[in-house]
């Protein structure tokens, strides 16, 4: 190889010289007779290389990192050398020493001025924080600094142990080995700090004694002394009696406390009421009686926490913003409970922690998902068998506080049917004529809850019971367009995922795969499946670089991959090539997990002229479909239908768990199902509709427009017709044609693949005139 030199090689025997350090050294940690042998010229090169035994020289050093060290003086007895570099030794030979070495340098890495002095920041700051630098990427002018700084910190252990890595790994070594130690030194002092504190007071406050107890336990782990079981002996009721008095308990719950305490001095220990008590006085010091004072809060800060963790959704970040200004001001419309409504996975539940996390509070999530009785939340008398607290107050127990941001997740969910439903307790907890003397049975007196900020989540507004939306304002999240979904993904999901998976760097995803990944992968108007799906593609990368190259492992992730790990795609687009069958019109609807497509069936079969529905049909339907019906019958030239065609017994359809709700805005799609029956042409199966309609053919805005054209853009639809007057619900950007209609006569024109030539003028409206066209 080219750049290979040839140096006398000289052994330090367990030490070693660092590049950039000057050394005076002699017997034992040179050789006598190397050093006698030694040239004495000033300036000479050498080798230096830290030996643990003389016999490893020369042969066993090979592939081994040594110091290119100048002669700075010399005299037989004593050697000074000043290091330069590092080297590493590809060979060496000799019968006497010194020996001679084969050696190659390292690399030396560019060097760059600004990037050596913010390097040095970064590590000195790295290293004062107690936490190790990742990336050993140090300019070479950093390291006589650092070698410096190894040898007045480093013990002799850890200096062999640095001497046999590349400087940069040397470095990062000993870094780590600081860092622990600066934990380790920063533990001690808080500890004393806490020491000092406690002894020069007679009465320790509360938080210092939680510290002090903490730091206790830390270090009766580490020093293998801990005992779990240490609180169970005979004092163990006097800490309780302690821990009573400093959770400040009120009145009533002190009288309470202090009857207990008494029966459980009278008690044995192996009494079967016992622990029952014992619990009971403990989780009553658990809780947090007194809410500390919180400054007012800062909602800019609250603004930016909220953009930091969420992308898009301004319309609810800014209502959320509005109701803490509400709330801080104290205007009469503070008790009202902000109330996140939306399908799964949009992010009501992290909007709440993140929330809690801006304004410096505890998050409490309690989930009322599958709650049937009142016992859940408001808990179990002592007395009973299966004596707990309920929901609530564990919830504010594991907190610590009693001002935390408590999370009442979906609501909608509650269940209403027993007698001794969750509704009341809701209720009570929510009023804030009552909350301030909200009485869990298991608590068993009554618990201030005034300082408790409620937020809840729903699914859908429809299934909340009509008594608690009274007390809410509801703050709508419908959903992501796909290209929203892209730039979550990219901003939020792959960054998270990265840590979580524990690879060093976030992945780079291009938005074809990703969108492969939305569109092929999930049907969902929220994140959360996208984000499984994510995982899965993480989780191989993980695995691949736990086994093999790490390099690769980083590579941008593309479609193919997806396909490789995600199996060919799950969902298809519908294509315009799929027609529907005459009678069966596309309409939307929106539920619980956010919009879907609908397809409405007509028949017209052989009888009176009867209408006939079934399926999942309420009242409301009924009536659009009557109102549809009777305006085709009024003009059916209009819509150049054969007369004698509408005189049979009239069928419609509408399948089971297509339509959650009965709703008047199917009307478009009741319409254009009958016509395509009426006329035996098809409709155009990219097309869907919704609206409302009259008898006289107008067409009326709709709710949901957006959790609507959300779905049909998942289901790959071209074009929506919408009532005209829903022109202000439409989101940006969007992937469908929206087409925005007043009259039946105008969706008739767009639905039908072959429309036919009107016969007459609409006689109720004239011409319907051109449709607006939008997106
Ligand atoms: P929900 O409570 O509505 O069911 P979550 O709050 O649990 O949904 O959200 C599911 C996941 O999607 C979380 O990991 C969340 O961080 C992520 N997520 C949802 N919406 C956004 C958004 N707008 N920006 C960033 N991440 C989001």
């Amino acid at each position: 190889m080219s750049n290979v030199l040839e140096l006398p090689l000289i052994g330090l025997w367990e030490d070693c010289i660092l590049p950039g350090e000057t050394r005076a050294l002699a017997a034992p940690v040179v050789d006598p007779a190397t050093l006698r042998e030694l040239p004495a010229r000033v300036g000479t090169r050498l080798c230096a290389l830290t030996v643990a035994s003389a016999i490893e020289l020369p042969t066993l050093v090979t592939a081994r990192w040594g110091t290119e060290c100048t002669v700075l003086a010399a005299d037989g007895s004593a050697v000074t050398l000043r290091g330069e570099r590092r080297l590493q030794i590809t060979r060496a030979h000799g019968e006497r020493p010194p020996f001679v070495a084969e050696v190659q340098p390292a690399a030396d890495p560019p060097e760059d001025v600004t990037g050596l002095v913010d390097a040095g920041h970064r590590l000195f700051a790295a290293l004062a924080a107690g936490v190790l630098p990742q990336r050993p990427d140090w300019p070479q002018r950093l390291v006589p600094a650092l070698a410096e700084l190894v040898r007045a910190l480093a013990t002799t252990e850890e200096l062999r142990e640095t001497a046999r890595w590349p400087l940069p790994e040397a470095v990062r070594n000993y870094a780590q080995t600081l860092a622990a130690r600066a934990q380790g030194e920063h533990a001690s002092c808080a500890l004393e700090q806490s020491l000092r504190e406690l002894c020069g007071k007679p009465d320790i406050p509360k938080t210092l004694r939680q510290r002090l107890w903490a730091q206790t336990v830390e270090i009766s782990r580490r020093l293998d002394i801990y005992d779990p079981s240490a609180g169970n002996d005979e004092d163990d009721l006097g800490r309780l009696q302690r821990r009573l008095q400093q959770a400040g308990l009120p009145k009533e719950a002190r009288e309470l406390a202090k009857r207990e305490l008494r029966l459980l001095r009278g008690m044995e220990t192996k009494h079967h009421d016992y622990p029952s008590y014992r619990g009971h006085l403990d989780f009553l010091a658990r809780l947090a009686w007194h809410a500390e004072t919180l400054p007012p809060p800062d909602l800019s800060h609250v603004a930016a926490v909220l953009d930091r963790e969420h992308a898009h959704l301004s319309k609810p970040k800014q209502r959320i913003l509005e109701h803490l200004a509400v709330h801080t001001l104290g205007g009469r419309a503070r008790s009202t409970i902000l109330c996140l409504v939306g399908p799964p996975g949009v992010g009501k539940t992290t909007l709440a922690r993140a929330m809690a996390e801006a304004l410096g509070r505890k998050f409490v999530r309690v989930a009322l998902g599958g709650v049937h009785d009142e016992s859940e939340l408001r808990g179990h008398r002592l007395t009973y068998v299966a004596a707990a607290p309920g929901r609530i107050m564990a919830g504010l127990a594991a907190a610590g506080s009693c001002a935390p941001v408590l999370l009442l997740d979906e609501i909608d969910k509650i269940g209403t049917e027993r007698a001794r439903s969750p509704i009341g307790a809701l209720h009570e907890v929510l009023d804030p004529e009552q909350n301030p003397h909200f009485v869990d049975n298991y608590v068993g007196v009554p618990f201030d809850l005034t300082h408790v900020l409620f937020v809840c989540t729903a699914n859908d507004l429809a299934e909340v019971h009509p008594t608690l939306v009274d007390r809410m304002e509801t703050v709508e999240l419908e959903g992501y367009l796909a290209g929203e979904k892209v730039e979550i993904a990219r901003k939020h999901l792959l960054p998270r995922l990265q840590a979580d998976c524990g690879l060093p760097s976030a992945l780079e995803m291009d938005a074809d795969a990703l969108l492969q990944v939305i569109e092929g992968h999930t049907r969902e108007a929220g994140v959360r499946q996208l984000r499984r799906h994510l995982e899965a593609v993480h989780r191989g990368r993980a695995l691949a670089r736990v086994r093999g190259s790490p390099q690769d492992t980083l590579r941008p992730i593309t479609a193919q991959e997806v396909r490789a790990v995600l199996g060919p795609a799950r969902y298809r687009q519908r294509t315009a090539a799929e027609a529907l069958p005459v009678g069966v019109a596309t309409g939307l609807s929106v539920g619980s997990d956010g919009g879907a497509l609908v397809y409405v069936e007509a028949a017209i079969i052989h009888g009176k002229g009867e209408l006939r529905m079934t399926g999942r049909v309420g009242a409301v339907m009924q009536e659009s479909a009557q109102a549809a019906l009777a305006h085709l019958r009024m003009d059916p030239a209009r819509y150049a239908i054969d007369p004698g065609r509408l005189g049979g017994d009239i069928h419609l359809h509408v399948p089971e768990a297509a339509m959650p709700k009965d709703g008047p805005s199917a009307g478009t799609a009741i319409f254009a199902a009958l016509l395509s029956a009426a006329t035996r042409r098809p409709l155009r199966p990219d097309v869907a509709l919704t609206g409302e309609i009259t008898l006289n053919g107008e067409v009326l805005p709709v709710g949901g427009v957006r959790a609507k054209l959300l779905a049909a853009e998942r289901a790959g639809i071209r074009a929506v017709l919408l009532p005209a007057d829903n022109a202000a619900d439409i989101p940006e950007p969007l992937r469908v044609e929206v087409v925005l209609v007043r009259r039946v006569a105008q969706v008739a024109e767009r639905v039908l693949v072959d429309p036919p030539k009107a016969q007459q003028p609409d006689a109720t409206a004239g011409q319907p005139g051109p449709p607006e066209v939008t997106g």
